[in-house]
Order: structure tokens, then C-alpha cells, then sequence
């Protein structure tokens, strides 16, 4: 490893114009792993990593954690990925709701949410739909599944949200990003075009890279190979291909289709969500359920999870970092999340 890093840093130092450089990387995975391998500390000063927008539980925003929760407790079975349930709502998290006796599953995978629905055809099962296009299509499948098979108790609540747009309202912000680190899972199956307004529109380059040091190293170095002429280029080439995945996102395209979304400290982004096509409309909750989202969109006290997921602000600026809020007793969801800023952080002691 000391090998790696050492050639690797003769590279980033042949490459480093010595000017201050933005790299934001997008993935929570990633997040995850350059605290995990001390990335950060071995690069040059002028050379920043930023976290960003791609931990699905993070971006969750907070008027869509109320709505779940309020939905719990109308008597509905929530079926839910795990780090989710111990998000804050404004009141309450649909942990402190389960220890009530409200009914809160939690899954690893959507079609066991669906195949729990089908035993117990006397509850009314909400799959609660949040990530990126890593995790759409196994949704999707469950909805066409659903479909086909007349299932009449599954639903879908959709809080899925899809990158390019919301990358591209980073970059409108004035966020000063001068390269991308893209996400490896997410463009296996988006591929890495969708990345090229990037380029085109912004003059701003992107590596889609895989999540050993090593692939992290060997990205940033592209990165900053390519900071006069920018480009997307694909580091992560043993999963990732230009075009992607043509099964899955024909399978998205079905069963979902772009809509509005509101992130966690971005606010709403036009056509950065899906909604589920009305083919399909019985098994989306929110129609299903009359599910009205709070307007206003509250953060908690004094949470700055919206600053740290637009890089503005390191999760150990945000007051509360390491103090009132560590993850045993988290405050807000880039804490909680296995694939959070603040929870990398405070794990690996940045
Ligand atoms: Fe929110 Fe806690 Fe992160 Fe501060 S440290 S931004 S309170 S999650």
C-alpha cells in the first residue's frame, strides 16, 4: 500500500498545478473509503476532496421523513431499508415509531419487501423507494412483479432521486467544483454519458472510479491529467461501460418516469426524481395513500447536513460534529447513514 501511495503521489505532484483544486466526490461509498484508506491526508494542501450529494438516506429530505412516519401510523406495514429507520423526523424516527408498536420492517431487498406482502395478504405493505439508479431497477421489478402477479396490498412510495440533475444544480450554485470523482455503482448502470453536459455545459471533468485506494488514487491523478482539456472518463472499466446497463434502465423507463424532487439541502431540483407511471399508479403509494407532503421543508436543530451534502461546509464544522451529535445519538441523517459524511468523519477520526 505505501508503494501505491507513493507512486501515485509523484503522479498527483507532476500533475498538481499548485492552484487550489475543488474535487467533489459524489458517492457516500466513496466518502466511506478515502476516510477509510486516509486519502485525504496524503494529498497535496491545494488539492481539496469534497463530499457531496450521494448517500441516498441523507438526501432524504425531511418532509418525506414526516410523511413515512405518518404514514406508519395509520396502520400501514413501512417495509424500509435499514439506516433509514433511524433518521429524525421533525418529532420522531420510525425507530422511536416501531418501539410504539408501529409496524416498521426493515428489508435488504425490495422483492423481500414484495414477497412479505404476498404472505400477508391481510396487511397493507409500503415499500419505502429511496437511492439512485443503483437500487431503481430492483424496485421497479417489484412494481412489475406486483403487476403481473395482482398483488393488491404492495405499494411504492417513490423518494427516488437520479444524479445528473442534481450535479448540474451543484454546479449552477456556484460551488466551485473543478472535478468530479463519479459514482462507480450508479454508473453501472446509468453509464458515464449522462455525464458529458458536464464537459459540454460547465468545462468541468469527471473520473467515474472504482472504490479501492487505488482506483480513488489513480482517478483524482485523471482528474487532474485532464484539468485544461476536461473530459468523463471511466477509471472503474472492470463494471462500468459507456452505455451502461441497457436491461436496467429499460426496465426504470417502464415502470418509472422524471419528475421533480426535493434533496436535503438542495431544495427542490426540476426533473432530478421519478414518479411511477400511471400504467402503474395502484401501486403508488402516494396516490394510493393521499399522501400529503409538509410544504415547508425544516431541517433540524441546528443540522447542517444540507451545507455538508453541497460541500459547503466539512462535516466537522457543523457545531454539533463529535459532540451533540455522534452516531450512538445522531442528529441528523449524515450521521446515521453507514454512507454518511459525518459518520465517515467521526469514524475515521478526520
Ligand atoms: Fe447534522 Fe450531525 Fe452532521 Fe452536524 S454532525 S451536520 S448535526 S449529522
Amino acid at each position: 500500500m505505501q508503494d501505491i501511495i507513493k507512486s501515485a503521489r509523484k503522479l498527483i505532484d507532476k500533475y498538481n498545478s499548485g492552484e487550489p483544486i475543488k474535487i467533489m466526490e459524489v458517492c457516500g461509498s466513496h466518502t466511506m473509503a478515502i476516510s477509510r484508506y486516509g486519502l485525504r491526508q496524503i494529498l497535496p494542501e491545494n488539492i481539496k476532496l469534497i463530499s457531496g450529494p450521494g448517500c441516498p438516506v441523507c438526501v432524504t429530505a425531511q418532509n418525506e421523513i414526516d410523511a413515512v412516519i405518518s404514514l406508519a401510523g395509520q396502520g400501514i406495514t413501512i417495509a424500509t431499508f435499514g439506516d433509514l429507520i433511524r433518521v429524525p423526523g421533525n418529532n420522531s424516527s420510525l425507530q422511536e415509531e416501531r418501539a410504539k408498536g408501529k409496524d416498521v420492517k426493515v428489508f435488504y431487498s425490495p422483492l423481500d419487501a414484495l414477497e412479505y406482502a404476498e404472505a400477508n395478504p391481510s396487511k397493507e405493505v409500503v415499500f419505502i423507494g429511496i437511492g439512485f439508479e443503483t437500487t431503481i431497477p430492483s424496485v421497479a421489478l417489484t412494481i412489475k412483479e406486483a403487476y403481473t402477479k395482482k398483488i393488491k396490498n404492495y405499494s411504492v412510495y417513490c423518494l427516488h432521486k437520479t444524479m445528473p440533475k442534481a450535479l448540474e444544480a451543484l454546479v449552477i450554485n456556484g460551488s466551485d467544483i473543478q472535478g468530479f470523482l463519479l459514482p462507480g455503482h450508479v454508473s453501472a448502470i446509468t453509464g458515464s454519458t449522462i455525464y458529458n453536459f458536464l464537459v459540454d455545459k460547465y468545462k468541468i471533468g469527471g473520473v467515474v472510479s472504482g472504490f479501492e485506494a487505488q482506483d480513488i488514487l489513480i482517478s483524482i491523478i485523471m482528474i487532474l491529467k485532464n484539468m485544461e482539456n476536461p473530459k468523463i472518463e471511466i477509471q472503474y472499466k472492470r463494471v462500468v461501460r459507456e452505455e451502461g446497463n441497457t436491461d436496467a434502465k429499460k426496465l426504470i423507463e417502464e415502470v418509472f418516469e422524471d419528475s421533480d424532487a426535493t434533496w436535503r439541502g438542495l431544495g427542490m431540483i426540476e426533473g432530478s426524481g421519478l414518479k411511477i407511471r400511471d400504467l402503474y399508479s395502484e401501486y403508488d403509494a402516494e396516490k394510493k395513500f393521499h399522501i400529503q407532503k409538509p410544504s415547508e421543508q425544516i431541517e433540524i436543530n441546528g443540522c447542517r447536513c444540507g451545507d455538508v451534502l453541497m460541500g459547503i461546509i466539512s462535516p466537522h464544522q457543523c457545531p454539533l460534529f463529535g459532540k451533540a451529535c455522534t452516531p450512538v445519538n445522531p442528529i441528523g441523517p449524515c450521521m446515521v447513514s453507514s454512507e454518511g459524511s459525518c459518520a465517515a468523519y467521526y469514524k475515521y477520526g478526520e
